[in-house]
């Protein structure tokens, strides 16, 4: 199919395009990489009458580190980019794990940071990320900047905390602490497909070595992505090892009714998340071979 017709227009700056969104309200969409919105509109399941195209607002992209430690990325920073960063590699190795997981080549070259949060699909992966290292999203309107914390921002399927006058316009990941381990897992049918599901992990030792602060979280199985707490408590304190891990991953379903879908069943996605939940959190205790 095609899209219905629409009219485009691309703002030079994000004051411009802020205004445009006030002005179209309702009937405008904004255009990223138009990975998601152009399926979507070819499907007429969104048909807006105004597309905000943002790729001439050069100052939304970009990687840096601010003075804080922090990793701002702005929202229109191609998947891609952030796959190939240095930067990104040294300052949030769990966001450089799970980037290659994202989509295939062709969409990363494409496809944005703040594309792939705003659409909030409950199977993507830079969601998770922003959830297990409590990064914060920050909107932007004519009235003002606000920071939105991961955990609030996404609200259910395709659905976030974003005001419609809203967009999104940088992500900041906090400082990544000395001797804090991660691990990136995802089942899919091919790589490089939505996950049926995946977790992403971070874990911090204390001195005497036993487990501290641990943060797991499971995407592709409800309709957001989700810390698994039992997970999370029944892994602090303890030393790490194998036992205590298959113990603690073993608790990973509970609570949760994983979704069906034509990809896989509720009761896959049950027996899926034990499994991916030890297998992460292995790779970030396991010690690597340098
Ligand atoms: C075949 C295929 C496989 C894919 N597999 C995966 C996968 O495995 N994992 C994954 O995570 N993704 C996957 N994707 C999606 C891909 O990552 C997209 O790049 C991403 O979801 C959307 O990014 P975009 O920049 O293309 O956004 P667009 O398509 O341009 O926009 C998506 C939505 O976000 C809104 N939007 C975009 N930017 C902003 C902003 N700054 N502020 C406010 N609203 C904004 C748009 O209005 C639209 O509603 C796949 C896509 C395809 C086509």
């Amino acid at each position: 199919m095609k899209p219905a017709p629409f009219d485009h227009v691309a703002p030079a700056t994000l004051e411009e395009a802020l205004a445009l969104l006030v002005e179209h309200g309702e009937n405008a969409k904004v255009l990223a990489g138009g990975q998601s919105l152009v399926p979507v509109m070819a499907l007429r399941l969104a048909t807006p009458a105004w597309l905000i195209d943002l790729n001439r607002i050069a100052s939304l992209a970009g990687i840096r580190q601010l003075d804080t430690g922090e990793l701002a990325i702005g929202a229109l920073t191609r998947h891609a980019a952030v796959e190939r960063s240095e930067l990104v590699a040294r300052a949030n190795p769990l966001l450089a794990s799970a980037m290659p997981w994202v989509a295939h080549t062709a969409i990363r070259n494409r496809g944005t940071v703040g594309g792939s949060l705003v659409h909030a699909d409950p199977a993507a992966e830079l969601p998770a990320v922003c959830l297990a290292c409590d990064a914060t999203l920050v909107a932007q309107s004519v009235r003002g900047r606000r920071a939105i914390a991961a955990a609030a921002f996404f609200r259910g399927m395709f659905e976030t905390a974003l005001g419609a006058d809203e967009l999104l316009v940088e992500i900041r990941f906090p400082a990544w602490p000395d001797g804090r381990r991660h691990g990136f897992i995802e089942i899919a049918r091919r790589h490089g497909d939505f996950a049926i599901c995946g977790i992403a992990a971070t874990v911090e030792r204390d001195r005497a070595g036993r487990v501290g602060d641990a943060r797991v979280v499971a995407f592709g199985v409800v309709d957001r992505p989700v810390r698994l707490a039992a997970v999370e408590r029944a892994l602090a304190g303890t030393d790490g090892g194998e036992d205590a891990l298959r113990s603690a991953a073993g608790a990973a379903a509970d609570g949760l009714t994983p979704r069906a879908d034509h990809h896989a069943s509720a009761e896959y996605r049950s027996e899926l998340l034990p499994v991916l939940a030890r297998r992460a959190l292995a790779q970030a205790l396991t010690p690597r071979r340098r």
